[in-house]
């Protein structure tokens, strides 16, 4: 069973019982001349003062009734809502109304089973009353987190409260009764400084709390001045004054309540609308993150595609720069035809394909007629001119895509010419040597005539015949032509050489 339920029952029993006291009561009060209450019979036997108060049943039950009323209803709404504060308060106020009821005579605890329940008097109440206060105002501040130590001390008061009301029943009714006021005294002080404290803290409720308590403090005074040094207990002699301290301080403490719920209800809205507008901006927030990513995807593809093309772009000028420095390796830098290594590799490579097609290969070896003379009577850069002018004849004599001119070396040039035969390659070369010596070389003022000597050989698929030999067998070839009176071409059978060098027997 749970700590709240154990309460709710335990006050209702106490309700039932005290309302069958009332209706006894009733009866009782109705005889002004009984004075039952253990109040007035403390007041009377001390003779500390008579109470001139005329009861009238009517007013009395009326005030009681009232006052019951508030803690009852206040009981219903923390069954509503089942706020602790709510419970508290109602316990408070019942005390206060049995305050009330004790001060108008009617005594709730004669008749009870127990002896000591007779002795609950005015400053047990108070107590009793302070206790529940106590509590209250532990739970409503939540002093533990706003004030740790003086919630400390609130609890240790509250603690004291509730080990001194049974103690108070042992006690001499005087006793009892100037330290109940003493007590309620100091609570309404320590709870004046906690208002105090909670103000600092800038509490919302504590402005009227301390309101409350201040009222409360200034009733607690005037009694106790009263009662010790005039002797006269105000309290008894107007229970008005009381009933006005009752609904006074019932007025604030409901206030305090219902603002406490007000600020409650703000409090969650304010937290709601907040957790929507940050809801709100982090959706923004994402959806701009969304948006940038994009951006920054399409920056990157682009900027991805940009270097792509940057980097084709960068690869195909290299491929064309190594292109044409391959070509430059492979072309002679005076004549612009190809050079010695170039025909190397040629060479080689047309050899093969010949014997692999089953076609002819011819190889024309070109060599400029005293040469060293025209050096000698004109100069390097004549003889140059001249290289460079047979070159362009070579270039020219040259039909088809697959021949080949090469400058083999000082001024001697060799031409490989696929797929042509003996008499193709004489003819070529036959041309070449008569568009030679139909011209003169034009070098400043001078006219310089050459003449060249031509060596023809050529490769039909020999057994065993390399390019070398091809080679040697034009070489040959073009001494000959040197050797029958240069200006003239002369050609050398492969066989010859070959069965020359022992590779083949005739
Ligand atoms: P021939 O071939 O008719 O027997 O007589 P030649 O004078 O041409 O004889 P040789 O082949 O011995 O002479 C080659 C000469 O060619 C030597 C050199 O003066 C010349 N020569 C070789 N290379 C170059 C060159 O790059 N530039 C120039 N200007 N002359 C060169
Ligand atoms: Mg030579
Ligand atoms: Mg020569």
């Amino acid at each position: 069973m749970s700590k709240h339920k154990l309460f709710t029952i335990i006050l209702l029993i106490l309700a039932s019982l005290l309302m069958i006291q009332l209706l006894n009561d009733g009866e009782l009060n109705s005889n002004t001349s009984q004075k039952i209450a253990d109040y007035s019979i403390l007041l009377e036997s001390n003779s500390l003062v008579e109470s001139k108060f005329i009861t009238d049943p009517y007013r009395e039950g009326l005030a009681v009734g009232a006052a019951f009323a508030l803690a009852i209803t206040l009981f219903f709404f923390y069954l509503a809502h089942s706020s602790k504060v709510t419970l508290l308060l109602s316990s408070y106020f019942f005390i206060r109304a049995l305050l009330l009821a004790l001060l108008l005579n009617i005594s709730f605890t004669r008749g009870l089973p127990f002896y000591l329940f007779t002795k609950v008097n005015v400053s047990f109440l108070l107590v009793a009353a302070d206790m529940f206060l106590f509590w209250f105002t532990y739970v409503l501040f939540d002093t533990n987190k706003l004030v740790p130590k003086l919630s400390k001390s609130l609890k240790i008061f509250a603690f004291s409260f509730l080990v001194y009301l049974p103690i108070s029943l042992l006690l001499e009714i005087k006793i009892s009764l100037y330290l109940g006021l003493f007590t309620h005294l100091a609570a309404n002080v320590f709870l004046l400084i906690l208002g105090f404290f909670l103000v600092k803290k800038s509490e919302r409720l504590a402005v009227l709390f301390i309101t409350f308590i201040f009222i409360q403090f200034i009733f607690s005074i005037v009694n106790s001045v009263s009662l010790i040094w005039l002797n006269i207990n105000i309290f008894a002699e107007s229970p008005y004054l009381y009933s006005i301290s009752f609904w006074l301080s019932g007025f604030f403490t409901i206030f305090i309540l219902s603002r406490g719920y007000y600020y409650q209800i703000k409090d969650k809205q304010f937290a709601q609308q907040q957790v929507l507008e940050s809801t709100l901006i982090s959706q923004k927030a994402q959806e701009e993150l969304l948006v940038l990513q994009e951006e920054d995807q399409e920056q990157l593809e682009s900027r991805v595609q940009e270097r792509t093309l940057e980097l084709n772009i960068a690869l195909q000028e290299l491929e064309h720069v190594n292109k044409e420095l391959a070509e430059k390796n492979t072309l002679d830098e005076l004549t612009g035809l190809y050079n010695r290594r170039h025909y190397d590799q040629k060479m080689i490579a047309e050899h093969r394909r010949s014997r692999r097609n089953l076609t002819p290969l011819s190889l024309v070896m070109i060599d400029i007629d005293h040469f060293k003379s025209v050096n000698d009577s004109h100069g390097h850069l004549a003889g140059d001119q001249c290289l460079v002018w047979l070159a362009t004849k070579i270039k020219a004599c040259l039909g088809r895509s697959t021949d080949i001119g090469c400058r083999y070396g000082g001024e001697e040039f060799c031409l490989i010419l696929p797929e042509t035969d003996t008499a193709g390659a004489m003819a070529l070369a036959e041309e070449l040597r008569l568009s030679v010596c139909a011209q003169a070389v034009q070098f400043q003022d001078l006219n310089i005539e050459l003449t060249i000597s031509c060596g023809v050989s050529t490769y039909q698929q020999e057994a065993d015949a390399l390019p070398e030999h091809l080679f040697s067998a034009a070489d040959k070839a073009l001494y000959m032509a040197k050797d029958n009176g240069r200006n003239q071409v002369q050609q050398q059978p492969l066989t010859e050489i070959l069965s020359f060098q022992g590779i083949i027997n005739e």
